[in-house]
């Protein structure tokens, strides 16, 4: 799948419309979904131009990778999630393409925290 530039978290990047913002680094953004599933509900993006998960993982550099995860562990961290901190936990997911319910096609991980949130999996 190509990557559309018009999808709304390219337009987030570009500063076309405005966001929550929680945290940045280099190679990612992090900002409040804007249907909140719980008390604490961030996504977290790569900067560069990713479908989805799998298209991440597969093409982005080393650099991108690792500092996508640290902003993910940077806001559960600031976000009272981390299990270091003695907190009750998170979630933190993706879906991706049709059967996994992505909405936005540029990827992005939800981190979902505050409360608790159920077993996803029987
Ligand atoms: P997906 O189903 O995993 O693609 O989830 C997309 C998420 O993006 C949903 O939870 C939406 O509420 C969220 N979302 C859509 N537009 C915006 C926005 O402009 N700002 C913040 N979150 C958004």
């Amino acid at each position: 799948m190509s990557y559309d530039t018009s999808n709304i978290f390219a337009r987030i990047l570009r500063g076309e419309i405005p966001n929550d913002t929680v945290a940045e680094n280099a190679h990612a953004l992090a900002f409040r979904d804007i249907r909140p599933q719980a008390p604490v509900h961030v996504l977290v993006i790569p900067k560069g131009a990713y479908v989805s998960y799998d298209d991440f993982a597969a093409n982005a550099s080393d650099d991108e990778i690792v500092g996508f995860h640290r902003l993910v562990a940077q806001v559960a961290q600031s976000e009272g999630l981390s299990l270091a901190d003695g907190s009750q936990g998170f979630r933190a997911i993706t879906n991706a393409g049709a059967h996994g319910v992505q909405e936005v096609p540029h990827f992005h991980m939800h981190l979902l925290g505050g409360r608790p949130l159920g077993r996803m999996l029987q």
